[in-house]
């Protein structure tokens, strides 16, 4: 994700990220792209309500399998592994790079599957069926 919306986010919900870090030297914090920016944004305004009471933190934010993954430590209460649910579950249905509508799609070459609306799948050579 870019660098101005990774802050944007960081800044907004201190304590929920107050130990990450990227994975190596030069990663992203947010692996993945920016299409997912609000649903992550959303998500890290519920979260950051439960990491001010308590030790919850998020440890890792990322694509897996063309799905948004947000790892956490700490007590995740049913609410808050509700809350994670659902997010992940709106990436599965929101383009990865843009916001709209989308689906999983398969690589070209068929290495690695993304969710993405048609017109980035047709930019990025992932197959539109
Ligand atoms: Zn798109």
């Amino acid at each position: 994700m870019n660098r101005e919306l990774e802050n944007g986010i960081v800044t907004s919900y201190p304590a929920l990220y107050r130990s990450l870090e990227p994975r190596y030297s030069g990663a992203c914090l947010f692996e993945c792209d920016d299409g997912w920016y609000q649903i992550i944004d959303e998500l890290s305004r519920k979260l950051e309500t439960q990491a001010r009471k308590s030790d919850l933190q998020v440890v890792c934010v990322k694509e897996k399998l063309g799905s948004l993954r947000v790892y956490l430590r700490g007590p995740a209460t049913g609410r808050v592994q509700d809350w994670v649910a659902t997010a992940e579950g709106l990436s599965r249905n929101t383009c990865e790079r843009c916001t709209q509508a989308a689906m999983l799609r398969r690589h070209k070459d068929g290495g690695g599957i993304r969710t993405l609306c048609p017109a980035c799948a047709a930019a990025m050579d992932y197959v539109i069926e």
